[in-house]
């Protein structure tokens, strides 16, 4: 079965994508990882795609569309897949269908996990990201007394992210909202779209998608 998971930063859609592929035993198609990998190459691309994703802002249909067209493309694919982080437009979703038509190709379930804004800003302005070993904490679990050590490696490295300062996740939340939600309203003409409640624990979130793929 081919599926697509959507939500808004911060909504816990990682952790649920991992455990989708864990129990169905389909391809993960991760476009952050992907994203990843090329600023991670320092190439001309890479650079681009850094700067837009330092500010927030959305990678061009045209580029996203090339990355995802060469991915579906590859054999491991071709036995079901959970494509992640794309699409984010509905010009992208229409040209997903496009695309899947032409290799006669179709999607069994989107899944949209819900979390209101507040929430959203809440657990991501506390987020602090460790500069030594990538450890995510929160600011209320390291405590005040010695605020940037890591928990994990004991470096004085704790930090927060561009990504995690309010105003820029304010911005990804409103550039969701416009942009992305209404993506999945569009897959949802054409395929299965289950509106999953994205509040609560990571497990009695996973049981709720479970229960809507099953
Ligand atoms: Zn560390």
């Amino acid at each position: 079965m081919n599926m697509i998971i959507m939500g808004p930063p911060g909504c816990g859609k990682g952790t649920q994508a991992n455990g989708i592929v864990q129990n169905l035993g389909v391809v993960h198609i991760s476009t952050g990882d992907m994203l990843r990998a090329a600023v991670k190459s320092g190439s001309e691309l890479g650079q681009r795609v850094e700067a837009v994703m330092a500010a927030g802002e959305l990678v061009s249909d045209d580029l996203m569309m090339d990355i995802i067209k060469e991915r579906l493309r590859q054999r491991d694919a071709n036995d079901g897949w959970l494509l992640d982080g794309f699409p984010r437009t509905v010009e992208q979703a229409e040209g997903l269908m496009a695309l899947l038509d032409e290799i006669d190709q179709s999607v069994g379930a989107v899944v949209s996990l819900e979390v209101p804004n507040e929430e959203i800003v809440q657990r991501l302005s506390g987020r602090l990201t460790c500069r030594e070993c990538g450890f995510v904490t929160s600011r209320q679990s390291v405590g005040a007394d010695d605020p940037n050590r890591c928990p994990q490696c004991g470096a004085e490295a704790l930090y927060q992210r561009d990504d995690d300062r309010e105003e820029t996740v304010r911005n990804r939340l409103e550039v969701y909202q416009t942009k992305t939600y209404p993506a999945a309203a569009t897959l949802g003409d054409r395929y299965r779209l289950e509106r999953i409640d994205g509040v609560g624990e990571p497990a009695e979130i996973a049981q709720r998608i479970r229960g809507v793929l099953e």
